[in-house]
């Protein structure tokens, strides 16, 4: 048997076949930070839908599988990218080939870094690029150039991130799931694909506060841009609060760090660090602003969960 023919079991029904723990738990969580303001916390634990696909990775692969029956599947991410991992597992768990583009060139003759070799022992085929390259992939030329150098010219194509209009209308059920449950869903935001998809679910009186983890102020647009994709224009009630980023995508600082152990400790959730501790961070910080009223209930979705 050839591997172009290999079918595993789970694909028969899709990554639906894979029994995630869907609706995704809500937690209450008693803080005395919270407590102290009359504000209920409680958290949605997205990282409790699949051990391997976790989050709202699964929420926005699940679609895009789907539309890719038994072709190879070629994404983008960096040498950390919880996307490109995420991506891996599912071409393992349902048997379809993966392709990996990795930003920069140099990677290619280092040892891999913990997170590339699980994507490879997920049997992802990796391809990296040089940073030039990998800013432009989007125009049509060189991604079509990057394609033929991957030998992956068939390969259904899913953005950098897993963010595009069948990812985006994925995340709507997110917002369903929370409908009518909390004043203010928040969530960290890397390219806004989830939280243009939340705030799209979560119907009138629901509102999304987005805590951008990247530096840049360029999200808002583009999180425009995602929801005109996929729902035609602008959807739902939603915001960002730029303040939360410690310096742009994976930096952090002891006060972030000693933030998340103590949370952790608090209360026995595991706290993944490049995304969840910011938004934590960000909601206690609000709190004591005083920028949720009384009697309102704070909802902070757990993306995902720290990688061993
Ligand atoms: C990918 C990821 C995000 C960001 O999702 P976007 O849709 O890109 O904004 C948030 N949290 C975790 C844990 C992630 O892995």
């Amino acid at each position: 048997m050839t591997s172009a023919t290999f079918v595993a079991p789970a694909a028969h029904g899709g990554l639906a076949g894979l029994r995630p723990r869907l609706p995704s738990p809500v937690q209450d969580v008693v803080d005395e930070r919270f407590e102290r303001r009359g504000v209920r916390l409680v958290l949605k634990r997205d990282d409790l839908i699949h051990p391997e696909l976790i989050g709202n990775k699964w929420r926005k692969l699940a679609p895009n599988l789907s539309a890719a029956p038994g072709r190879t599947v070629l994404t983008f991410g960096g040498a950390y990218s919880n996307h490109l991992r995420a991506t891996a597992a599912a071409g393992r768990l349902l048997g379809l080939p993966t392709v990996g583009v990795v930003r920069g060139q140099e990677l290619a003759d280092r040892p891999l870094n913990t997170s590339l070799a699980r994507c490879v022992a997920d049997g992802m085929r990796l391809h990296f690029v040089d940073r030039a390259t990998y800013r432009g992939k989007t125009a049509p030329a060189t991604l079509a150039a990057v394609l033929r150098e991957a030998d992956a010219e068939d390969a259904y194509v899913v953005p950098e991130g897993g963010s595009n209009a069948l990812a985006v209308r994925g995340c709507q059920v997110l917002g369903e799931e929370l409908a009518g449950r909390a004043d203010v869903v928040a969530m960290a935001c890397g390219t806004g694909g989830t939280l243009a998809g939340l705030a799209s679910g979560l119907g009138p009186g629901g509102r999304a506060l987005g805590v951008p983890v990247l530096k840049g102020g360029f999200l808002a647009a583009e999180i425009r841009g995602l929801q005109a994709e996929a729902f035609g224009g602008p959807r739902g009630d939603w915001s960002l609060d730029d303040r939360f980023h410690f310096g742009g995508y994976a930096r952090t600082t002891p006060e972030l760090d000693a933030f998340a152990a103590d949370f952790e400790h608090r209360h026995g959730v595991p706290v993944e660090r490049v995304y969840v501790a910011k938004l934590l961070y960000a909601l206690v910080s609000l709190v004591e602003e005083n920028a949720f009223p009384r009697g309102s209930t704070v909802a902070a979705v757990v993306t995902g969960r720290p990688f061993p």
